[in-house]
């Protein structure tokens, strides 16, 4: 399984510091690998704090001195144009060095690398949105509004769609006028190293894009705590969230988190059985599973209960695991060898709770899945929303299916968690529908639908899935400040005490 030519797949990576690269002053390497066979793929650079000090000089620097943020903003736009065009003309290498690096299905990697792309695109036409305001104030007196950038960004990205964070986060950025230091995830360096080169490439100004690599906890931390930062946007866990927005509140810098998930699927007995069953395992298996907005609570009305598990476990057996690089496949491999521990502890768990695994639970067998990390798409039953099972995130392929009766015992059932990022309903009666989503404590709610995401709308959460917008205009506004500017331009000079 393992793709012997991936065209931008390096043997060493550096650091990119000041729009260099550069070892890093501990000439460490840390190793990267392919979870579909568990080899080794490549080294990158393990930074250290001396190393962070200098990524954000070399942002503070430019910041102040590359007039980036000084740019008209159609001019940054151009250039995030040219960023899309580049990824454009090299999509299918993306795709197989995020496949290469993740063990993800071609399908989902071909998806997420596209809306990368569209991501730039989307902020590129963005920047011509950014405008002032005037007020109308008392006679002599002129007010205006301007946004400017933030200032200096520390992103730090997570390991499920490593390219597709990057973007959702450096795009909306740059498009603002901020000069950014980006930490992808360890596990899942190489498309993230590869988007800074493209960057660069299209003219984003040395300094401006900053890439470290290395330990969270450590590096990223740091960074979190620099006091040469002004914002840290973060996707990733939940706990871990907490500990950035605690470090962040020591110097009051701007935080926005997107955080895990728990998100509820809610099928109600006159949905279409056929599109519910599909939509429902497309929820919960793509991406094998580690999304963060994975439907990975279902709710069903006892009414179709039996039949509906019975066709959701035969459309789950449907599913092709196999070599991510083929279109045929559905599933990949999980990202690690403790991830998958990770799951496997949680489906153990459920069992001992008093739940029964129905299908999947272990690896899948034959030859091909022996080494990697590989998991069955797995279906619980009798399942109680207080289960563990049924209230962490497990970030695997596994689905926890609950039965109801009511509609506001559902409604209870899917906000009795401590998330709120995504949530599904499956119905004809629109009514109802509309009625269920306006009560669900969730940042993204699908009606009839398993898609949670389009350039343009909106991705956040309500509750400890954080804050925040991404991948539309709001986001825009939180890589910028207002700065409110009151002249006083009446015929007489002002003397308010009178003196
Ligand atoms: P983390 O939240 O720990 O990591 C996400 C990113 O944050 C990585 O770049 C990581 O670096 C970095 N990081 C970790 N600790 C710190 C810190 N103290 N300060 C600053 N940055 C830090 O997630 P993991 O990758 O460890 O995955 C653990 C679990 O998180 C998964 O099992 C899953 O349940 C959940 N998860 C949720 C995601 C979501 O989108 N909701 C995404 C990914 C994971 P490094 O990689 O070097 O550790």
């Amino acid at each position: 399984m393992l793709r012997e030519k991936v065209k931008l797949l390096q043997e060493k990576y550096d650091l990119v510091i000041n729009g260099q690269e550069v070892p890093g002053t501990s000439h460490e390497y840390f190793a990267v690998f392919n979870p579909a066979t568990g080899e080794k793929i490549s080294e990158v650079a393990k930074a250290t704090k001396e190393d962070v000090d200098k990524a954000v000089e070399a942002a503070r620097e430019a910041l102040a001195n590359s007039k980036w943020a000084r740019w008209p903003a159609a001019r940054r736009g151009q250039i995030l144009n040219k960023i899309a065009k580049i990824m454009r003309s090299r999509f299918q290498d993306l795709v197989e060095l995020e496949i290469l690096n993740t063990g993800k299905a071609l399908s989902a990697a071909q998806g997420q690398v596209m809306q990368a792309i569209e991501d730039m695109e989307l902020y590129a036409g963005a920047t011509t949105t950014i405008q002032g305001h005037t007020k109308p104030v008392p006679n002599g007196f002129f007010h205006y509004s301007v946004k400017e950038p933030v200032g200096v960004c520390a992103q730090i990205v997570p390991w499920n769609y490593p390219l597709m964070m990057t973007a959702w986060k450096i795009a909306p950025a740059l498009a603002a006028g901020c000069t950014i230091i980006l930490k992808p995830a360890s596990l899942t360096p190489l498309t993230a190293l590869a988007l800074a080169d493209i960057c660069h490439e299209a003219g984003v100004p040395a300094g401006v894009i900053n890439v470290v690599t290395g330990s969270g906890a450590e590096i990223g931390s740091y960074l979190v705590g620099h006091p040469g930062v002004d914002k840290v946007a973060f996707t990733g866990e939940t706990t871990t969230g907490k500990d950035i927005m605690a470090k962040a509140s020591e110097t009051l810098k701007r935080v926005t988190l997107e955080l895990g998930g728990k998100s509820p699927n809610i099928v109600f007995p006159d949905a279409d059985l056929e599109g519910a069953v599909n939509g429902s395992v497309f929820g919960i298996y793509y991406n094998t599973g580690q999304s963060c907005e994975a439907r990975s609570r279902l709710f069903v009305h006892e009414e179709i209960y039996d039949e509906f598990v019975e066709k959701f476990v035969e459309k789950t057996k449907k599913l092709k695991l196999g070599d991510p690089f083929s279109k045929e496949t559905h599933v990949g491999a999980v990202i690690s060898r403790g991830q998958w521990e990770t799951i496997d502890g949680y489906v153990k768990l459920a069992e001992k709770e008093g739940a029964r695994v129905i299908y999947g639970g272990k690896r899948p067998d034959g030859e091909e899945f022996s080494k990697g990390y590989w998991y069955m798409p797995t279906v619980i039953v009798d399942v109680t929303n207080d289960m563990r099972v049924a209230q962490e995130e497990i970030f695997g392929p596994v689905v926890v299916i609950m039965k109801f009766r009511e509609e506001i015992e559902v409604i209870r059932m899917a906000n009795d968690t401590i998330y709120g990022l995504a949530a599904a309903v499956w119905t004809q009666n629109h009514g109802l529908a509309h009625r269920i989503t306006s009560q669900l404590k969730a940042g993204i709610v699908m009606v009839n639908n398993p898609i949670s995401t389009f350039p343009g709308l909106p991705f956040g959460g309500y509750k400890q899935s954080g804050f925040g917008r991404e991948l539309a205009l709001e986001s825009l506004d939180l890589y910028m400040e207002t700065k409110s500017v009151l002249s006083y331009v009446g015929p007489k000079p002002l003397n308010i005490f009178g003196i």
